[in-house]
């Protein structure tokens, strides 16, 4: 019977996303890409094995890794594969900022980067903003509610995966007074993705411009704000199940180069949203290599960040994956080690929820059942 699979993988030690305890000696088979079992090392019957088999000697197992705000530069593609490589499978960008037409990223998606060299991808497409409003390179600009209706549905038509929105006041002397959506407007465009079934995402830096989109009906803040969520807001966000992706590198990088002095206000927002129960889930906003703050690759330094605000490298792995894979609508799909899953699989040398560190080199990396990378040592 275990000569009808692709893949085994033995002896690991099973980190599954899902959040409980780890298992030792587990075994993840692997059939046309999805995971089709995880049993332990003493079910497997070596003689019965014909397929390829890696013992992985006790290393830890866990889902391939989810980015879920970057800004990719999808004029020069080839350095996306570097979070692949690095044990991040799957990367949401949130917003064309280069000059590209959203109709080409799509086309490039669906050609050259729908490979196993590449992460899995998941696009926003372009903001939708006010007339001459705040949103990346060439944003879509509306003004009625008929005009958000259609530009949801050419976005989704289009083949975006979500909509990403945004109420922003202005944080440099570029984006100050620029003209913001009205509540009308924004809710105009949350129903309408939502009756088409699409994810709302919503860029935001002040918490009085969060409560405006979560009335309006956001899945998603697509960044912590830098000013304090009242106690009230958070009850609310987390009664709507309405996740944060912290991108706390960012705000380190706006304290750390410009003396900015809000940053123990967002790790306090952060620890207020994650002992309310509220979901968050990994971000970096990655525009260009700004080392440390903004990573290309494993998100080591954001991590780090939530960490020291005080999330567990339990609560890390799931934010990584579970969340993650909610986030990006993909969790029926991805984000955990379970049974029919796609087997996007990384291995790792070391506990990572003992110490985080050990993510740093991933040794053995599987996108859709395939191996690619596997620097595995016997
Ligand atoms: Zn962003």
């Amino acid at each position: 019977m275990f000569s009808d699979f692709d893949l085994i993988l033995t002896n690991g030690y099973l980190v599954d996303g899902i959040g409980g305890e780890p298992v030792k000696n587990a075994c993840v088979t692997i059939k046309d890409g999805k995971i089709a079992s995880i049993i332990k090392n003493k079910e497997i019957q070596i003689k019965d094995i014909e397929c390829e088999v890696i013992d992985l000697e006790g290393k830890t197992v866990l889902p391939g890794f989810i980015n879920t705000h970057v800004h990719i530069n999808f004029a020069e593609p080839r350095y996306i594969r570097k979070w692949l490589y690095s044990g991040v499978t799957t990367v949401r960008d949130m917003g064309i900022l280069d000059t590209l037409e959203i109709s080409d990223v799509i086309e490039k998606r669906k050609t050259i980067l729908n490979t196993n060299e590449f992460p899995r991808l998941i696009i926003a497409g372009k903001f939708i903003t006010a007339l001459g409003g705040y949103g990346g390179s060439g944003p879509i600009g509306i003004s009625t509610e008929e005009e958000a209706i259609k530009k949801v549905d050419e976005l989704l038509d289009m083949g975006c995966d979500l909509i990403k929105t945004v109420l922003e006041d202005g944080y440099d002397p570029s984006t100050f007074g620029l003209p913001k959506l009205t509540k009308n407007l924004l809710k105009a465009i949350c129903d309408e993705a939502h009756n088409k079934g699409a994810w709302v995402s919503a860029h935001v830096s002040k918490a009085k411009n969060l409560e405006i989109l979560v009335d309006a009906g956001i899945n998603e803040a697509a960044h912590n704000v830098c000013d304090k969520i009242s106690d009230e807001l958070i009850e609310k966000m987390v009664k709507k199940n309405i996740y944060m992706v912290p991108t706390m590198n960012l705000y380190k990088a706006f304290s750390d180069k410009y003396a900015a002095p809000f940053y123990n206000t967002c790790i306090d927002n952060l620890v207020r949203f994650k002992q309310a129960g509220g979901k968050i889930a990994i971000g970096t906003d990655f525009i260009e290599e700004d080392l440390p703050w903004f990573e290309l690759g494993m998100p080591l330094y954001e991590l780090q960040l939530l960490k020291d605000a005080g999330l567990d490298n339990n609560e890390i792995i799931i934010a990584l994956t579970k969340n993650g894979s909610e986030v990006i609508g993909l969790s029926d799909r991805i984000g955990t080690i379970e049974k029919n899953k796609i087997a996007d699989i990384i291995v790792v040398n070391g506990n990572p929820l003992m110490n985080l560190e050990c993510l740093k080199n991933i040794n053995l990396i599987i996108k859709n059942g395939e191996i690619v990378k596997n620097d595995l040592v016997f």
